[in-house]
C-alpha cells in the first residue's frame, strides 16, 4: 500500500475523551471512530488488524478440530423464553420489536440458538463429539461503555459451543479449548493467564478466564509468580489425545491464579510469600463447562449407546476478538505509539522515503516495495511529499515492527537503514540484505 493512496486519518491532538493508552492510540492512529457510545466504525487500519486477530482465532480453532459457521446477530425472543433467560438477562439485552410485533433481540451470546440448531438435527451419540463456533458481532447494553473497544456495547466475539455425551468428554473439549486459546494468544504476542473464575449467571461447574496483565485492567487478580514463566511455544499437540490436552491444562492451571471473584485467602496463604502477586488484568476469553443447563430445558437430547435418550453435556467458550486489539496495545506501546507484534501487525514493514521526488530515492523505494510484494509481504510505503520528521512520527504511531528508511545520502554508499520499532535499534545495510532480513523474520524465504 502507498500511504498517499491509503485512508489513514491520524490525529495530531490527543483526544480528551480517551482515558487509557490503547483507546487514545487507536483514535490517534485513525483505527476507529466512535459512532455512538460503545459503538465504533472500524477504519481501514483498525479493520485490517481486526481481521488479522480474527484470522488467528479461526486458524487455531480449525486446528483444534472445531467447525466454523455463522449465526445471525438478530434473534427471536422465543428461544430465550424457552431457556428462561429472556427475563433473567436484564437491561444489558437490547430488545427490539419488528413490524409484525414480534419480540426480537440483538444477541449478547448464542447458547439458545446453537442448542436449537443442535436439537433440530442431531439424534444420536454417534454424531458426537461436536464443536461449532462462529465469530460474530454481539450487543450488550453495558451500563458504562468505556476504554474504547475494551468495553464496547457492540463487539466482536468468537463463541464456540461443545456437545458431548458425557461429562468426561465435555471436559476434554474444555481442555482442548484451553490449549487452542493459549496458542492463539501467543501468536498475537500476548501472555494470557488462565485463572479460575466465577460461573456467574450462566452457571456451571468449571470455568476459567484468560487474563492479560495490565495496569488498566478492570479485574483484580491474584497469582503465583511462577505462572508467568510458562509458555506454550512451538510444541506439537494431538488435540484428540485426552492425556495430552489434560497435561497442558494441569500445567497451566495448577498454580494459584484467580480473579477477585474466586480469590480465597486461605488457599492464597499456602503460596510462598515471595511469589504472591496482586495485579490487574484484562479478560480476553473464558471457557465454561455447564453440563446440561440448556440441553435439559430445551430438549437437546441424543440416543445413547444403550438406546436411552439423554441430554447432552455442553460448554461454551469465548474470545473477545475486538477487545483483544485494546489488550495487545495496552501490552505493547511506548510514548510514541503502538508497537505491533509481528503476528498481528497491519503491514509487515514500513518504507520511508526521506526525499520523495528525488529520482534515485524514489527508484530505490519502488524497488524495495516490489521485492516485498513479490515475496508475499505487505509493505506500507510512505511516498508522501512531507517532512521526514512527520513521516517518522506517523510510522512510530501506527507501530509497524520494522521500518526501512531510504535517503539520497545512504544510497550514495549503497545502503538503507533498517530500524526495529521495539528496540529503536538501527543498522545500515544494502537494500537486498534488508529485504532478506525482513523476509526471514516473517518466514518468507
Ligand atoms: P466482562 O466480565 O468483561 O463483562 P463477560 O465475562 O461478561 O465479560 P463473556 O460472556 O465471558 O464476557 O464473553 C466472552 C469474551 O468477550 C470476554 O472474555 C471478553 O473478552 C469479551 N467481551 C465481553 N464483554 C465485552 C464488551 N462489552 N466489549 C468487548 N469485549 C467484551
Ligand atoms: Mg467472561
Amino acid at each position: 500500500m502507498r500511504l498517499s493512496r491509503y485512508f489513514l486519518p491520524v490525529l495530531k491532538e490527543t483526544p480528551a475523551e480517551a482515558q487509557i493508552a490503547s483507546h487514545r492510540l487507536m483514535l490517534r492512529a485513525g483505527m476507529i471512530k466512535q459512532s455512538s457510545a460503545g459503538i465504533y466504525s472500524w477504519l481501514p487500519l483498525g479493520y485490517k488488524i481486526l481481521k488479522k486477530i480474527e484470522n488467528i482465532v479461526h486458524e487455531e480453532q480449525v486446528r483444534a478440530g472445531h467447525i466454523p459457521m455463522l449465526m445471525p446477530t438478530l434473534q427471536s425472543a422465543d428461544l430465550w423464553k424457552e431457556s428462561g433467560r429472556y427475563d433473567a438477562y436484564g437491561p444489558e439485552m437490547l430488545r427490539i420489536r419488528d413490524r409484525q410485533d414480534r419480540d426480537m433481540l440483538y444477541g449478547p451470546t448464542n447458547e439458545e440458538m446453537i442448542t436449537d440448531i443442535f436439537r433440530s438435527y442431531v439424534r444420536s451419540y454417534k454424531d458426537l463429539p461436536l464443536t461449532l463456533y462462529h465469530i460474530q458481532w454481539k450487543f450488550r447494553d453495558e451500563i458504562r461503555p468505556r476504554f474504547g473497544v475494551m468495553r464496547g456495547r457492540e463487539f466482536l466475539m468468537k463463541d464456540g459451543y461443545t456437545f458431548d455425551l458425557t461429562k468426561e468428554d465435555a471436559l476434554h473439549a474444555y481442555n482442548r479449548h484451553l490449549v487452542s486459546y493459549l496458542r492463539s494468544y501467543e501468536r498475537m504476542g500476548l501472555q494470557a493467564i488462565p485463572m479460575r473464575a466465577d460461573s456467574g449467571p450462566i452457571g456451571g461447574d468449571d470455568t476459567h478466564e484468560f487474563l492479560v496483565l495490565a495496569e488498566t485492567g478492570e479485574s483484580e487478580v491474584f497469582y503465583d509468580s511462577e505462572i508467568t514463566d510458562l509458555t506454550f511455544g512451538e510444541r506439537e499437540i494431538d488435540y484428540d489425545s485426552v492425556e495430552q490436552c489434560q497435561a497442558v491444562m494441569e500445567e497451566f492451571t495448577s498454580r494459584y491464579a484467580r480473579t477477585d471473584e474466586t480469590h480465597d485467602e486461605a488457599v492464597w496463604a499456602d503460596v510462598p510469600e515471595d511469589r504472591r502477586r496482586v495485579a490487574r488484568g484484562i479478560e480476553v476469553g473464558q471457557i465454561f463447562y455447564f453440563g446440561t443447563k440448556y440441553s435439559e430445558p430445551m430438549g437437546a437430547v441424543v440416543q445413547g449407546p444403550d438406546g436411552k435418550q439423554v441430554p447432552v453435556h455442553m460448554g461454551s467458550h469465548g474470545i473477545g476478538v475486538s477487545r483483544l486489539m485494546g489488550a495487545i496495545i495496552e501490552a505493547n506501546h511506548d510514548d510514541k505509539g503502538i508497537i505491533w507484534p509481528e503476528g498481528v501487525t497491519p503491514f509487515d514493514v514500513g518504507i520511508v522515503n526521506l526525499k520523495s521526488g528525488d529520482e534515485e530515492a524514489d527508484a530505490a523505494c519502488e524497488a524495495l516495495y516490489a521485492s516485498f510484494v513479490k515475496l508475499g509481504l505487505d509493505p506500507l510505503y510512505d511516498d508522501r511529499n512531507e517532512r521526514a520528521g512527520g513521516k517518522f512520527a506517523t510510522m512510530d504511531l501506527i507501530g509497524l515492527p520494522w521500518r526501512i528508511t531510504v535517503g539520497p545520502r545512504g544510497l550514495k554508499n549503497g545502503v538503507v537503514e533498517l530500524t526495529s520499532r521495539r528496540t529503536g535499534e538501527s543498522e545500515e545495510l544494502p537494500p537486498e540484505e534488508a529485504v532478506a532480513k525482513i523476509a526471514a523474520i516473517y518466514g518468507k524465504q
